[in-house]
């Protein structure tokens, strides 16, 4: 048997026509796989459907025995059919019955064919089913005819997707499509989301597969590659690209891809046989994606992410889509999925409607996870391969907590999880109650409870929450989700709005804390081998006085006629303190020169975050009008762990002797030095161990605003003194063990603290 070039466009246009005759699904895929048979000049022709159990049932037939459609079944690496299936490859064998994998099914009768030909259906790189052809003659499939059934395989793949062959499940089963599927990821957000998949990348669904005119598909996809590849080389040749950082990386991959002969070649092949330019992007992709998740190197995976961008991107030229997804018409409880996403494109999404996000990567410290945190979306990361395994729609549930995402979920777990948000929204209603309640322990020590903000998201949090002040203002992450360098107006403009949200309570802003893992793409530095050590924060800022001196007019400007309070992030010896004083000084001569309203005081603190001022604590508190633990810092570089290295981030506790006694070295010589103490880490945040911080002494805590209810409602029922005489005796003596958790959470336990 031999196709000739029309062959597959013969076969893919009378498979259009069946596809418009109104009949139902069953004769429909009868009269598809005769048709299939008879072009390509085959004895046999079947088409199995993979079930949600695993198990591939035969649909279909030309050729075997009738009764066996619905009954003939295999499971996933099982058989020929299996093998294809499992590996999402093509198998083509001359001698079918010698092959280690095959198995003889006895009710169809297929003994009497020797040559195969098998291919997966696949849908975004996802097995659905198997294709096969089978001859009673020994005999290889050439290349045109194993295109010719891949092709005709995508129309098969369109059936199952939009569902029709649903209804042709034998009784108790289900699709492989549709089922549930559970992915452990990481948990970046507390809180949980029921709702439904919204593909941050939607794929572009492809409707009409069929060209009816080889020549003009072939031009349409070479002027959409045309205005790919420019708008490719448009993107490189940005000035706020920057010449190198991972901007730039990727899209350079994305500019080799587009430039890849073969990817080229392979679509043009499928379009000579018969698919639309668009069709043929997308079965060329799906090859491609069912390829490549086979590898296990990481960069190559890494890189198909890349392509599929690439693809979606020439998927809406072709179509004439706009770029970039569509917000317009979300779900009221939309859960986002996508493989990855920057933080201002989160930003974009209607807040309201929005329940969860889920990424396929994503860590703890990525922007996009701050900004979700900072929104209170219940957020995943690390979650496999999950943008391929859902459609748009499909029923989702993330935990924030845990990192749990359940994929079209059976009842009992949606009803477990619905459980649990109900046990939540009742336990934040506790907390609400609690909001104009000031935070005072049992033995009247009065605790200032204030919260970290970044972004203008965060405002709405002061209020409900009932914090007392910002005592962190991350000034970097309006640096970090945009895309070019913020001008003096916009840095101006948001500082203002944050004292106005803060409607007089106490605001403290940190100077710009990038380098290390806060980069800014636009920002040009150099490659640093351990650039949480490197040229970061204030070191930065001494060195580009310029960019620092913009962000205190900023500042300054903002504040005019108010308190102004300034905190130094990463400082290192007492004279950054005095050296950043003397700009601030400069700066408000300079402005009041010019006949600006200057802030009525100005009082400069500094993080204790590097350990080398624990040895200066007297000569800081001398020139700082207050300091504030940054907790997560000091405890990376007290420990020599790196905090967004998941091998080691959680490895030493802050609950231990070691560290306690650092800060219980800090909070005692601010006391006597009558210098205020705040401290404004993740610990803070933690129950257990804003209780430790109140027994060791300090009265002021800073959190993200979701963590004050909980804080608080430790803070009322414990006695700090009793707490603090148990500390010292814990700190002081030398048992050999460092650890100091249990003997924390016994304590609560038999008080009943809350954590
Ligand atoms: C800290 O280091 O503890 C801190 C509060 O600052 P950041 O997390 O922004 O480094
Ligand atoms: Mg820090």
């Amino acid at each position: 048997m031999r196709v000739s070039p029309a062959g597959p466009r013969v076969l893919l246009r009378r498979l259009r026509e069946i596809m418009a005759e109104p009949i139902n699904a069953q004769d429909r895929l009868d009269k598809i796989v005769a048709q299939i048979a008879g072009n390509m000049v085959a004895e046999v022709c079947s088409a199995y459907v993979l079930r949600s159990d695993g198990v591939l049932e035969l649909y279909a037939t030309q050729g075997l025995k009738r009764e066996a459609v619905h009954l003939a079944s295999l499971r996933i690496g099982e058989g020929l059919v299996g093998t294809i299936a499992e590996e999402a490859r093509t198998l083509n064998l001359p001698d079918a019955q010698s092959h280690p994998a095959f198995q003889y099914l006895p009710e169809t009768g297929e003994e009497i064919y020797n040559s195969f030909l098998g291919v997966p259906i696949l849908r975004a790189g996802r097995t659905l089913g198997v294709l096969v052809v089978q001859n009673r003659a020994h005999r290889v499939y050439v290349d045109e005819e194993v295109e010719a059934l891949q092709t005709t395989a995508m129309v098969l793949a369109e059936m199952i997707a939009v569902g029709e062959l649903e209804g042709l499940a034998r009784p108790g089963t289900s699709l492989d499509l549709k089922r549930p599927i559970s992915i452990a990821g990481i948990g970046l957000g507390e809180g949980v989301g029921l709702g439904h998949v919204v593909l941050h990348e939607p794929r572009v669904v492809v409707t009409a597969l069929i060209g009816e005119d080889a020549g003009h598909e072939s031009e349409r996809l070479e002027e959409a590659i045309a205005s790919l590849r420019l708008f490719v080389d448009d993107m490189l040749q940005r000035d706020d690209i920057g010449d190198q950082g991972e901007h730039r990386d990727i899209l350079e991959a994305y500019r080799m891809f587009a430039h890849d002969r073969g990817w080229v070649r392979r679509m043009h092949e499928a379009i000579r046989n018969g698919l639309s330019a668009e069709a043929a992007v997308e079965k060329v992709q799906s090859d491609t994606r069912a390829r490549v998740q086979r590898q296990v190197d990481p960069f190559l995976r890494e890189r198909l992410h890349d392509f599929d961008d690439l693809a979606n991107r020439l998927l809406r030229v072709l179509m004439n889509k706009p770029q970039g997804p569509g917000r317009s018409d979300l779900p009221r409880d939309a859960i986002i999925v996508a493989r990855t996403m920057g933080a201002a494109e989160l930003l974009d999404y209607q807040r309201e409607n929005v329940r969860g996000l889920v990424l396929e990567e994503g860590g703890p410290t990525s922007h996009v996870t701050i900004v979700a945190r900072a929104l209170g979306i219940a957020t995943a990361g690390r979650a496999a391969n999950v943008a391929s395994l859902v459609e748009n729609g499909d029923a989702i549930v993330v935990d924030g907590g845990t990192g749990e995402v359940h994929l079209r979920p059976t009842p009992d777990i949606e009803a477990t999880y619905a459980e649990k948000v109900r046990f939540r929204a009742k336990r934040q209603e506790q907390y609400r109650l609690l909001r104009d309640i000031p935070a005072e322990t049992r033995d009247g020590h009065r605790i200032k409870l204030m919260m970290n903000a970044g972004l203008l998201v965060d405002l709405p949090h002061l209020a409900e929450s009932g914090a007392e002040g910002i005592g962190l203002f991350r000034t970097e992450l309006q640096f970090m989700i945009s895309s070019k360098m913020p001008k003096l107006g916009e840095q101006t403009a948001l500082y203002g709005d944050v004292i106005k949200a803060a409607n007089g309570k106490p605001v403290t802003f940190r100077t710009l804390d990038v380098g290390g893992d806060k980069v800014l793409p636009y920002l040009r530095t150099a490659q640093e081998e351990n650039p949480a050590m490197g040229w970061r924060a204030i070191r930065l800022g001494l060195d580009r006085p310029a960019l620092l001196r913009r962000q205190l007019r900023a500042l300054m400007q903002a504040s005019a006629g108010r308190d102004l309070r300034i905190m130094l992030p990463m400082v290192t010896e007492v004279e950054e303190v005095r050296r950043t004083r003397a700009l601030i000084e400069r700066e408000i001569a300079h402005l009041t020169r010019h006949g600006h309203t200057v802030p009525s005081a100005v009082r400069v603190g500094a993080m204790v975050e590097v350990p080398a001022l624990l040895w200066q604590l007297d000569g800081l508190f001398k020139v700082a009008d207050f300091v504030s633990v940054g907790s997560n810092d000091l405890l990376q570089f007290m420990t020599a762990s790196d905090r967004g290295n998941m091998m080691v981030a959680s490895r030493f506790d802050p609950l231990s002797r070691h560290f306690l006694r650092a800060l219980r070295a800090i909070v005692k010589g601010a006391g006597a030095a009558g210098v205020p103490v705040t401290l404004c880490g993740e610990m803070a945040g933690n129950p257990l161990a804003a209780m430790t911080l109140i027994g060791l002494g300090y009265r002021s805590l800073s959190m993200s605003a979701a963590a004050i209810g909980p804080v608080k409602a430790m803070t009322l029922a414990l006695d700090a003194g009793k707490l603090g005489a148990a500390l010292d005796s814990y700190l002081d003596a030398e048992d050999g063990s460092d650890g100091l958790r249990d003997k924390l959470t016994a304590f609560a336990d038999s008080e009943g603290v809350p954590y």
